[in-house]
C-alpha cells in the first residue's frame, strides 16, 4: 500500500501510506491510550459577530502519544472510526467535555459557553447514543442546552432516517445539534428542512476563499441565507483573516471561529481569553 499511495490523491489520507501491520499497531497504542489517560481536549472559542462575546467553544481531541508527542486527531480518527474504537474514542470525548462545559457552568468567574462535541457518523447512528448523551448531562448536572452536537452533512445523509430519530431524540432531550462541514456533503433542502437542527456551520473550505473568489462569496453568500431560511444560525469556520471577518459580518453570518480569533487551546486558556474579550 506503501509505494501505491505515493504521488497520488490519497496522500492527503494518512491511513493509505501505512500497511495494515502500522494500523493495527496504532489500533493497540491507542486502546491502550485512552484506557491509560492519554487523550486529551482542546478547545477553540465561538465569537458571536453581533458583539464580540465568546458564546461557545469546539473540543478538540488530541493524544499525547507516549513516544511520538501530541498527535492531531487526523493521525488517529479513521483508525479508529474504521474498527469500532471510535466508540470508546467517542464516549470519552463526550464525558470530558461535558465535565469541562459543567465546569464552566458552576464556575461564577467563568464565562459561560456551550461546548460543541464532533460525532462520528457510527455514534451518530449509534442505538445507544441518546441514552449515553443523557446519562452524561445527567451524571454532571449540565443544562442540555449548554451541550452542542456537531455532525457531519454526510453522516446525517448517509442514513437519513436513522440520523432523523437520532436528531429528532437528542432535540427532545434539549441539546443543540450542528451540521458540520456544511456545503460538502450534498444535502439536499428537502433533508435540511427534515432534520430538526439549530445550526450550519459553513465549511472552512468556502471561508478560506472569501474576498479573493467570486465562487466562494456566492456559496458563503448562500449557506448564510440558507440556515436563516429555514430558521436556523449560520456559523463559519477555519477564519483567518481580519478581510474574512469582515465579509462574514457583511453576510449577517452569525458566530465565526478561527485562527484569526484563536486557535485551539486548553480549558484554562480559553476561559482567559474569553474573559480578555468581556473587557
Ligand atoms: P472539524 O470538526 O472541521 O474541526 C475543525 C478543524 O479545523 C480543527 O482541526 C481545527 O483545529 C481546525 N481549525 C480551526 N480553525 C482553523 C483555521 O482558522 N484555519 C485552519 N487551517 N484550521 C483551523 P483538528 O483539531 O485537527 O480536527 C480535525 C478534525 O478531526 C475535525 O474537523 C473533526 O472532524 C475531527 N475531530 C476532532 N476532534 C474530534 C472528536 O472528538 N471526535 C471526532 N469524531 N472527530 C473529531
Ligand atoms: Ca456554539
Ligand atoms: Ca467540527
Ligand atoms: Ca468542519
Amino acid at each position: 500500500a506503501k509505494a501505491r499511495g505515493r504521488g497520488r490523491v490519497e496522500v492527503h489520507d494518512p491511513q493509505t501510506t501505512s500497511t495494515a501491520a502500522d494500523r493495527l499497531r496504532l489500533l493497540g497504542e491507542l486502546r491502550r491510550g485512552i484506557a491509560e489517560g492519554q487523550l486529551r481536549l482542546v478547545f477553540q472559542p465561538q465569537v458571536r459577530l453581533s458583539d464580540g462575546r465568546v458564546t461557545g467553544a469546539e473540543a478538540l481531541v488530541r493524544w499525547q502519544h507516549p513516544t511520538r508527542g501530541l498527535l492531531p486527531p487526523a493521525e488517529f480518527i479513521d483508525v479508529a472510526e474504521q474498527s469500532g474504537l471510535v466508540r470508546a474514542l467517542g464516549a470519552w470525548v463526550l464525558e470530558a467535555a461535558v465535565r469541562q462545559a459543567a465546569r464552566w457552568a458552576r464556575d461564577p468567574r467563568a464565562a459561560t459557553v456551550d461546548v460543541s462535541v464532533n460525532l462520528s457518523a457510527r455514534q451518530l447512528t449509534d442505538p445507544g447514543l441518546v441514552a449515553a448523551v443523557s446519562a452524561v448531562l445527567a451524571r454532571h448536572r449540565l443544562p442540555p442546552h449548554l451541550l452542542v452536537l456537531e455532525v457531519t452533512e454526510t453522516a446525517l445523509i448517509a442514513d437519513p432516517d436513522a440520523a432523523t430519530a437520532a436528531l429528532a431524540a437528542l432535540k427532545d432531550l434539549g441539546v443543540g445539534v450542528s451540521v458540520d462541514d456544511f456545503g460538502t456533503g450534498y444535502a439536499s433542502l428537502t433533508y435540511l428542512q427534515r432534520f430538526p437542527v439549530g445550526e450550519l456551520k459553513i465549511d472552512r473550505s468556502f471561508v478560506m476563499g472569501l474576498g479573493q473568489s467570486d465562487g466562494d462569496d456566492g456559496i458563503v453568500r448562500a449557506c448564510v441565507q440558507l440556515a436563516h431560511a429555514v430558521g436556523v444560525r449560520a456559523v463559519a469556520e477555519g477564519v483567518e483573516t481580519e478581510e474574512q471577518r469582515r465579509a462574514l459580518v457583511a453576510m449577517g453570518c452569525d458566530t465565526v471561529q478561527g485562527y484569526f480569533f484563536s486557535r485551539p487551546v486548553d480549558a484554562d486558556a480559553l476561559q482567559e481569553w474569553a474573559r480578555e474579550r468581556r473587557g
